[in-house]
């Protein structure tokens, strides 16, 4: 069956089901933002020329919100808990929808084995037919209760399941040998999935699949209005639970300083009183209905961060409604390592602010990213605030056009399920190399103007998303993982291109001195030293890793182009 794009949302509102206040939260958000998904999908409708697309029989089981997990969300949606997955899942549930394919969802695990047709009760029951779906959408908890209630079967049918996973997984984390052997292992990872299975809410490592959620667009009228409506000395504070507030401390605080030039507004929620932790000078509304919250944001100049939540949608709609975002620079960077709210997470990303996305994919004017605990620097900052003009903006990846164009070629492109041959094959390589007259043209040409070589694509080559045109390969800097090394170069590192590169030919290419070449299980291969004359190749194929990095090699990385606002798909993707 085709696929045919939906405008309308009322069977999807159904299907999301009542009774608990996360699902109001959704489905609030779904009627909300309605109107804008139907105009997103006659855009991507004519984009994409009627191109067959088949429907998938979806489901979606929101692990999180389970009562068998706990659900501690759903009580403090009204309490100013994160609302930030929330969001997300409202936005991927709308995204299907409005795609066209057959959803199902789940929210328990009594729904969870009656869709996948597996006998209630006690113990793993494995599911012995077929998989009734194409793929299935779920978190770190779904994944456990599937693994539970599936037994040995959710290795067979695990290349149909995608992850919903906020902060992203690297692949070190990922492999359970590996990890258990080097010291990876921590409470979540260990599935061995392919990472790119592993969806964020950002664009982290690119080794993950970016999912992301949408934010509210403005037409050309709205931004004018908003633009002449600004209050020039009006901030609101980032951060609906008091214990984020504490984060400015001392008397002569940022906080202090902000004070001086504008009227701070907060939306922290509260029972009966003001929080301690809210100054009497902040004029506080409470936790905010979203609408409310957005209508707030159209009157403020200036959207202040302290530091915590980190990478939530907030920032994001502040800018698309004409705010500039304040956010603290951290130094060090947080990371797992050092800060207690990455510990134990699958990744070893170094967190470099508030909101590394808003600092390093939007910058100024919208964003600006200064160090606290200067208070010069941030006295200046505030001025310059008050001074500057800009225009609301959403980058196109968050919005719903945007959303779901990522989402459809996904859907289309991505199959972990069928196993990717190595390139070269094995047998064949001396017949695939660089001066080999039999193959029908050189692997590598180098790029006139940059350090990067470009894959010319060899009649030989099998099929692949994104395509070979879109490689380019660089060799990092000593230290440098391939997620830095690709950035610099203006492009990104594409993990689905390792398999190409991961080979004498790329070594040969880059002019690599190697007295061995060594295939191993680690997770900075394919990779080199210069001083030992060491190369190293990857041995298997479920550690290829953009985010990896080791001070004594150099690695090798497969770049690749993107489009402007949509980083997750190269120029050739769609
Ligand atoms: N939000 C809200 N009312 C408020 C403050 C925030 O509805 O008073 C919403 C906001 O619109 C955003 C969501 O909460 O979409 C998540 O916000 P945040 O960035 O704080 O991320 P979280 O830490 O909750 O994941």
């Amino acid at each position: 069956r085709q696929a045919a794009f939906r405008t309308d949302l009322s069977s999807l509102l159904d299907l999301v089901g009542t009774g608990k206040e996360s699902l109001s939260f959704m489905k609030r958000r779904m009627r909300r933002l309605a109107s804008q998904w139907g105009t997103a999908a006659q855009r991507l409708h004519a984009k994409l020329r009627q191109r067959w697309r088949e429907q998938k029989k979806i489901l979606v089981h929101v692990g999180f919100l389970t009562e068998e997990s706990g659900d501690v969300f759903s009580p403090k949606v009204l309490k100013g808990g994160p609302l930030g997955e929330m969001v997300q899942w409202a936005d991927i549930l709308t995204a299907l929808h409005v795609l066209g394919h057959n959803l199902k969802i789940s929210m328990s695990v009594k729904e969870l084995q009656g869709f996948l047709g597996v006998p209630p009760g006690r113990g793993s029951c494995p599911l012995t037919g077929p998989l009734p779906f194409d793929l299935i959408y779920t978190d770190y908890h779904g994944m456990q209760q599937m693994k539970q209630h599936m037994g040995l079967s959710l290795k067979r049918h695990k290349c149909h399941i995608r992850v919903i996973d906020t902060f992203g997984t690297e692949p070190a984390y990922n492999h359970e040998d590996y990890a258990t052997l080097h010291g990876y292992r921590t409470n979540w990872g260990y599935w061995n999935l392919n990472s790119r299975q592993y969806m964020t809410m950002f664009p982290h490592t690119p080794d993950n699949s970016f999912m992301g959620f949408v934010s509210e667009e403005l037409n050309d009228t709205e931004k004018s209005s908003i633009m002449r409506n600004k209050v020039n000395n009006m901030a609101v504070v980032y951060g609906k639970e008091a214990s984020m507030w504490k984060l400015q401390q001392g008397k002569e605080g940022f906080l202090q300083i902000l004070h001086r030039y504008m009227e701070v507004h907060g939306t922290v929620y509260y029972e009966t009183q003001r929080p301690p932790e809210v100054p009497a000078y902040v004029k506080n509304h409470g936790l905010l209905p979203q609408h409310e919250l957005q209508t707030l944001l159209r009157k403020a100049k200036l959207f202040i961060g302290f530091g915590f939540p980190y990478e939530g949608p907030a920032p994001l709609e502040a800018i698309a409604n004409g705010c500039i975002y304040l956010q603290p620079k951290f130094h060090p960077p947080h990371s797992s390592l050092n800060h207690e709210f990455f510990r134990g997470k699958p990744t070893s990303r170094e967190v470099s602010s508030q909101h590394p996305y808003a600092e390093q994919y939007i910058g100024r004017p919208h964003v600006m990213t200064v160090d606290y605990n200067n208070s010069q620097e941030f006295d200046s900052a505030i001025r310059e605030i008050m001074s500057t003009k800009v225009e609301p903006y959403l980058p196109y990846e968050y919005t719903c056009e945007g959303m779901l164009e990522r989402v459809h070629a996904y859907i289309e492109h991505q199959d972990f399920c069928t196993p990717e041959a190595p390139f070269p094959p094995a047998n064949s390589s001396s017949k695939l190399g660089l001066s080999s007259s039999a193959s029908p043209g050189p692997l590598f040409v180098l790029l006139p103007n940059s350090s990067a070589l470009t894959w010319a694509p060899n009649a030989n080559a099998p099929p692949a998303w994104p395509p070979l045109s879109s490689l380019r390969l660089l060799a990092s800097q000593e230290g440098q993982s391939c997620v830095e090394a690709c950035q610099r170069a203006n492009l990104v590192c594409e993990p689905a291109l390792f398999r190409f590169v991961n080979n004498r030919e790329a070594l040969r290419g880059l002019e690599v001195q190697c007295e061995v070449v060594e295939a191993e299980v680690n997770h900075v291969f394919p990779a080199f030293s210069v001083l030992r004359r060491e190369c190293g190749l990857q041995k298997d194929p479920l550690l290829y890793s953009c985010a990896g990095l080791s001070p004594k090699y150099r690695r090798l990385c497969p770049c690749r182009d993107y489009r402007r606002g949509q980083v997750a798909l190269c120029r050739d993707c769609l």
